[in-house]
Order: structure tokens, then sequence, then C-alpha cells
């Protein structure tokens, strides 16, 4: 060999080594009978052992215990053949702790062939694989509660359907809702709110049996799968269980907190299409719960998915009602009891459609407000009332006020006045012939912005009434704190007060009470006759129902006052006794 051979053939070597000294991965090599020779530096920091402690012992002092006798038969069987062995290892470290690292053997042959050697490689993958681990964790948990997420839970109920299928037994979902959320995260603040996700997250999936499952669907909702159960009963029990964890107070912050949850059931069998349809199927009971007053349970059942089928159309069909024209408006005269005069009309909403045919206000209000459109069929409402009022005016008619109701989603929106202003000044109607009904639904919530608009427009001089009052939470204190000029007695205590004592007391309460706070009253839904003596004995000053009139259209409302009417004359020799 060249001198200058042998000395190209030296640097390289010494580059190896210190390209092997420095490698990250640890590399250890053995002799032919597996003990050990050499080992790099990553050695040592990957097993913990000085490299002069391990020479001459067995690689089996780094063994855990994790594999079996297997794993080395057949690691030892392929390497002895001369092939490279590929493959994850649990190793343990002189501390004892456990790291797992991608080994790779290679067997090493001298110019004879046969094996003097095998080098080893460690790759250490612990750190990696935990990441991983966290990262499938996250991906099927919910950060906030640890518990299962909504991936995890649909794959879930989809396992357990098609289990129940094979195994005839039924599957139910459970979709609880904690009551009022909202406002206890507003009031104690969000971190209080998580606290409190977390305390009945821990509740709830202690009472359950280790075959069910509960996750976090997200917000404040959670929902557990029931898998094989014998009957509904079974899933209405758990129901129970879980709606009695709310029971006992939750201390959050050092703050006792009363909460409740509501719960929707749904129970899947053979003709269950999905988890996904089951799912939703509980979720509807839910919202049927919610409806229901809260802190309680329903089981879905087949009608209420035609409920909401049909809303849904409703919903699609109300988005073009105003534009295609067919909303109009009924007048129903509020009679003064006094004068036997027609004192004032309101205005209610009808929609009639060609696919769906005459809808009540009743059904589909509520469908506007949820789905954003009562704005839009709110100022219709206004500008069409106030027109025909004003045309009224214009044709001789006796000037009246004219009540329209306004929902609570209008009147926090904080354009409304201005809204009401422009439709005011461009009909040409004083501002004295507008009156607005509100329930107390909107006052409950007790917000400033409310307030100042009613204020405000109070001070414009249009009128303010509150509408079905007794009906929600009777509150005196509205009656103080709000600019209101009327009160508007909830049919449901009028109707039978000549043979419920009881309501004919709150009726007589709230005239009596009205007087005092200098507010006018009127007694809502009045059928009989007979009613009518009884309110003019209270000292009732205004009625409204279909004794005198049913809600009727313009032309027939313009006959009403014009020619008068029998009833509202004849009543004229019913007198205060
Ligand atoms: P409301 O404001 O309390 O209106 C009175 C309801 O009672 C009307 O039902 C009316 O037809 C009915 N009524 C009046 N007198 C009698 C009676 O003697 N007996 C019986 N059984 N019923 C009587 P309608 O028109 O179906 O309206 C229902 C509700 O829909 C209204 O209750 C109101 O809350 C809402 N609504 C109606 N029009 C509008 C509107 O333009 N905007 C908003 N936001 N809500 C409206
Ligand atoms: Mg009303
Ligand atoms: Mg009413």
């Amino acid at each position: 060999m060249s001198r200058e051979k042998d000395r190209k053939l030296q640097k390289t070597v010494k580059l190896q080594r210190a390209a092997i000294e420095s490698a990250a991965n640890a590399i250890f090599i053995t002799d032919e009978t597996g003990m050990l020779e050499w080992a790099n530096p990553a050695f040592e920091e990957l097993t913990g052992y000085r490299v002069e402690e391990v020479i001459g012992r067995s690689p089996r002092i780094l063994k855990s215990g994790e594999q079996d006798d297997k794993f080395y038969d057949d690691l030892w069987g392929r390497v002895l053949e001369g092939k490279v062995w590929q493959g994850r290892v649990t190793n343990r470290r002189k501390t004892g702790e456990l790291y797992t690292a991608e080994q790779t053997i290679t067997p090493i042959r001298d110019d004879d062939g046969s094996i003097t050697n095998f080098v080893a490689i460690h790759e250490d993958i612990t750190s990696r694989l935990e990441s991983e681990q966290l990262i499938s964790h996250m991906a099927l948990h919910d950060c906030l509660t640890d518990l299962p997420n909504r991936y995890a839970f649909d794959r879930r109920i989809d396992i357990e359907l098609t289990r129940g299928k094979r195994l005839d037994s039924r599957v139910a979902v459970l979709c609880i809702d904690i009551d009022n959320f909202k406002e206890i995260n507003d009031t104690f603040g969000h971190s209080a709110g998580d606290e409190l996700l977390v305390e009945v997250g821990r509740r709830l999936a202690a009472t359950l049996r280790t075959a069910d499952m509960i996750c976090r669907l997200g917000g404040d909702e959670f929902a557990v799968v029931q898998p094989d159960i014998a009957s509904r009963e079974n899933a209405g029990q758990l129901a129970e269980r879980l709606l009695q964890t709310f029971a006992d107070t939750v201390y959050i912050e050092s703050q006792e907190i009363f909460v409740s949850a509501s719960l929707g059931v749904a129970v899947g069998d053979q003709h269950t299409a999905s988890g996904s349809e089951l799912l939703k199927q509980a979720d509807l009971a839910l919202y049927r719960a919610k409806d229901a007053g809260r802190n309680t349970y329903r089981f879905f059942e087949d009608d209420m998915d035609r409920e909401i089928k049909r809303r849904m159309r409703l919903a699609q069909n109300l988005r073009r009602a105003v534009e295609r024209d067919e909303l109009f408006l009924e007048y129903q005269p509020q009679v003064s009891l006094g004068d036997r005069r027609v004192a004032g009309v309101e205005a209610l909403v009808r929609w009639r459609n060609p696919e769906l045919g005459m809808v009540g206000p009743a059904e589909f209000v509520p469908i506007a407000e949820s789905s954003g459109l009562i704005d839009e069929i709110g100022l219709w409402v206004l500008r069409t009332a106030c027109e025909q009022a004003r045309a009224w005016q214009d044709r001789g008619l006796p000037a009246l006020p004219v009540s329209i109701n306004i929902s609570a989603i209008q009147l926090h929106d904080p354009g409304f006045v201005d809204k009401v202003k422009r439709v005011l000044a461009e009909t040409h109607l004083e501002p004295r012939y507008l009156e607005l009904e509100l329930t107390e639904r909107v006052l409950l919530e007790g917000k400033k912005c409310v307030e100042e608009t009613l204020q405000t427009l109070s001070k414009l001089g249009v009128s303010i009434s509150l509408d079905d009052f007794g009906k929600g939470y009777a509150s005196l204190d509205y009656l103080r704190r709000y600019p209101l000029n009327k009160v508007k007695i909830d049919q449901s205590f009028v109707h039978d007060m000549g043979t419920n004592a009881r309501n004919a007391t709150i009726v007589a309460a709230v005239i009596e009470l009205a007087e005092k706070l200098d507010l006018q009253v009127i007694a809502e839904g009045v059928e009989p006759v007979d009613l009518l003596q009884r309110l003019i004995d209270e000292g009732c000053e205004q009625v409204q129902g279909f004794y005198f009139s049913r809600p009727v259209l313009p032309d027939d409302f313009e006959a009403l006052l014009t020619l008068g009417s029998d009833r509202i004359q004849a009543h004229a020799g019913l007198r205060r006794q």
C-alpha cells in the first residue's frame, strides 16, 4: 500500500470514527456472541451506562421485560442468519426508566464470510411517541374535561348500533344540557363556568356503568351512549340518575351554585339508520325537555321529527313571505266599557302561503325569531299598521291608537327607535296613535338597553303596553320600573274567571293595582257575555275579545267603526253595580 493511499485510508477511518462518535443515535458493537465491545457517547446518554461499565457485558442489561422471549428469538434468528433486523424495542435505562427506540442490528462479516460482530443503532423515539399519543388522545378527547369528544362519541355510537343489531339489543343515547349555563357564565365568569363543566362531567361520568360512554359534545352539552339495554325503562332510569347528580349544589371558587339540567333520550334499535340519526333524535328530545320547563327529561317520539320537518319547511318559506306579499294584518277592536266605544285596535299578523295554507302567528313568529327573520317581518307589520291607521284617519274615521306586538329580538336592535321614528314620519302618523305591546319575557332579562329604548319611545309619545300579563312572571317590579301605559291581563285568567275563583281574584287584583299605579287595564279573551258584567264590576276599563269581534280584515274593521256593532251597543245595559 502506498503511503499516499495509507494516509487517505487513515483519514477516512478518522472521519468515520468522528461521525460515529458524534452521532445523535446510540451506536454499539458486540462480538459474535453478543457481548458489548464498543459504544459511542450517545449510547451513554441514552442508556445512562458508562461505556467502561458495559464492555464485555451483554446488552441484556437494557432488557425491560416489555417484549417476550419470542421477540428476542426472532431477532437473534434473523441476525444470526446474517440478515439486518429492524424494529421497535422498549428498553430500560440504568435509572430504571423505560425508553423506546427504533433499532437496527446489522451483522458484520469478515473476509471469509463468518459473522464477527453486530452493530446496533438505537434511535430514541420516546418523546415522539409521547407526542403522537398526546395528539391521538387530543383528537379523541375534549381538552377541558378530558372526556371523549364528539368524534370519539360518533364512532362509538355507530359501533354500538351495529353490535346492537347483531345481538338484537337496543342502544340509548342521552343528551344532557346544563340549564341557563350562559347566565352562570356571565354571572360567575368564564373560569368558574369551565370549572363547573369539569365538575359536571366528573359527576355524570361517575354515574355510569363501564360499558357506557360519556362525552362532551361541546359548550355545555354532554352525551351518554348506553349500549345493550333491554327496554326504554333502562334508559329512563339512567336519565333520572343523571339528573339526580345535579341535586347537590356545586362549589365553584368557594361559591355555592345551584345547577340543573335538561335531558333528551333516544333509543335505537334494528330500524335506526345511523348513529348520527340517533344523536339528532336525542337532541330534539332535549329541546322538548327545555320547552317543558327544564330540569327534566323527555324521550324522542316520532311526531317530534314531523314537527321539526314542518318547522324547517315553514322557515324556508317564511324567508320569502314578505317579498312575495304573503303576510297580511287583521285588526281586533279594543272596546271601552265606560262609553261603549272602540277605543283602540290591535294589529295581528297572518301568513297565507300557497303551499302551507294559513299559518297562525303563534306558530310562525317563534320561527321568525329563531331564524333571524323577525326584524324584517316586524318592520313590515309596523309600517303596514301605521299606514292603515293613517288611512283610516284620512277617511275621516275616529282616530284610534293601533297596537302592534313587538318581539324581544326587535327591542334588542339598537336601531329600533330610529326605525319607529322613520316609519312614523313616512306614514305621517302621530306617535300617540302608536302603541307597542311587549311581553314580560323582554323585561325579565332586565337589560339596560331595553329600558333606555322604552324611555326614548315613551318620551316620543308612543304608548307601551304589557301583553299577556300574569302568564309569565307577573312581577310588580316591571310595572314600576318601566314606562308603561297599559297592562293587558292574559286571556288564561279572563277565560275562566267565571268558574275559577283563584283566577277571578288575580284579575281583580291586577285591575286594582293598575288603577293605583295609574295604568290603563284591558282584559283579553273575553268571549261569553257574563264575563263582561264581572269585569265591569271589577272596574275594568277596556276589553278585547271574540265577544265583540274576532280579528278582521281592514274593510270589515272599517265597517265595524262606521256602522257600529250591535254587540258593542248591546252591552249598554251593563253597568257597574
Ligand atoms: P296576543 O298579542 O296576546 O294577541 C291576542 C291573541 O288572542 C290573538 O291571537 C287573538 O286572535 C286572540 N284572541 C283575541 N280575543 C280572543 C278571544 O276572545 N278568545 C280567544 N280564544 N282568543 C282571542 P293570534 O292572532 O293567533 O296571535 C297570537 C299571538 O301571536 C299574539 O298574542 C302575539 O303574541 C303574537 N303575534 C301576533 N301578531 C304578531 C306580530 O305582528 N308580531 C309579533 N311579534 N307577534 C305577533
Ligand atoms: Mg298582543
Ligand atoms: Mg295577549
